[in-house]
């Protein structure tokens, strides 16, 4: 797929390049508009602990380059990036050597949700370090049915968390298989999230969706409760929706953009594929153009 040309351009619309350069490009451009940027080096499930730490140290390169350039922008990384499959010990070093740097510049360091065989150890982890790095962000997803009791933990410790719809293929006996209920369990998280009790133990939501009727809701929640725009923020992918930027700029709403970058693309882009048909049939046509 690298080497047809239709193919290529697709990838490029959810992927700012191969090199960090294009990602800090994309994050300058992001902030010019007013928006934040969270950057990720795409990459997971690395089998070497040589793996990992090359991985952690490209993202010691992103720190310091969003502290060099003052972008508004964060890194948002996965634990099996940074070896979770060869043991938490691994894991845990280098995630220790990110979230460090961060802490010291003052910037958050996402930790992203990946597939259910890592949920646990991933919520672990950040319980485990969360006291020490304050710096720490998690991630949980709407889809799953262990969620609303992940959330209540994160309530109880003040966590800084993304909520988003959950993008691998889970078993219903985990997950909803209905996308109602999905979004059902995507308003309740709104709802605790956005709970007086919650901010006051100093959560601060980041809602990750591009859907407008769950975006209406978290804006419409923090409303009515007087929720502050600087107490959460909504967050999107790269190269999804960037029509509804400048509106939510313009209601005074604090926005994120993920932005990946790197060689290897593969798993992400197929994650977004699959959670748009539309967008098999637009790929289908590139490549026949191509
Ligand atoms: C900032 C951010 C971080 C994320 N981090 C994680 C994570 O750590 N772990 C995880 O499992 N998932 C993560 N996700 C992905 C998320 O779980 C969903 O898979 C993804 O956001 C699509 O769901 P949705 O909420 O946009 O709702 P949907 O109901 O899927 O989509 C709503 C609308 O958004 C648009 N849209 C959605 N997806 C696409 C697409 N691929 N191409 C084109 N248009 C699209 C369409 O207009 C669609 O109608 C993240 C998402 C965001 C925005």
């Amino acid at each position: 797929m690298d080497r047809l040309p239709g193919a290529r351009r697709f990838v490029r619309r959810f992927v700012a390049g191969t090199a960090l350069e294009d990602a800090l490009a994309v994050a300058a451009r992001l902030n010019a508009e007013g928006v934040d940027a969270a950057i990720t080096h795409l990459g997971e499930n690395v089998a070497t602990s040589e793996d990992a730490s090359r991985a952690a140290d490209e993202y010691l390169e992103v720190l310091d380059e969003i502290a060099r350039r003052r972008l508004r922008a964060v890194p948002s990384l996965k634990l099996t990036h940074l070896g979770l499959d060869l043991g938490e010990a691994v894991c845990r070093t280098h995630l220790e050597r990110v979230a460090a740097n961060g802490l010291a510049g003052r910037t958050l360091v996402w930790v992203d949700m990946e597939s259910s065989a890592y949920t646990d150890r991933t919520l672990d982890l950040y319980y485990r370090l969360h006291g020490t790095y304050s710096n720490l962000a998690c991630v949980v997803q709407a889809y799953l049915r262990h969620t609303a009791a992940d959330i209540e933990r994160l309530v109880e410790i003040g966590a800084t968390v993304r909520l988003c719809k959950g993008a691998y293929r889970e078993p219903p006996e985990i997950a909803f298989p209905d996308k109602r209920e999905v979004d059902a369990s995507y308003t309740r998280g709104i709802d605790r999230l956005l709970a007086p009790d919650a901010m006051v133990r100093g959560v601060y939501p980041a809602f990750a969706t591009h859907d407008e009727r769950l975006l209406d809701q978290a804006r419409e929640t923090a409303r009515a409760r007087g929720v502050t725009a600087d107490r959460f923020e909504l967050q999107m992918l790269y190269g999804i929706r960037h029509d509804l930027h400048g509106p939510l700029r313009a209601a005074g709403l604090r926005l994120r953009v993920l932005v990946p970058y790197g060689e290897d693309w593969y798993g992400y882009f197929m994650r977004r594929l699959a959670e748009r048909p539309a967008n098999l049939a637009f790929l289908f046509r590139q490549l026949l153009r191509g």
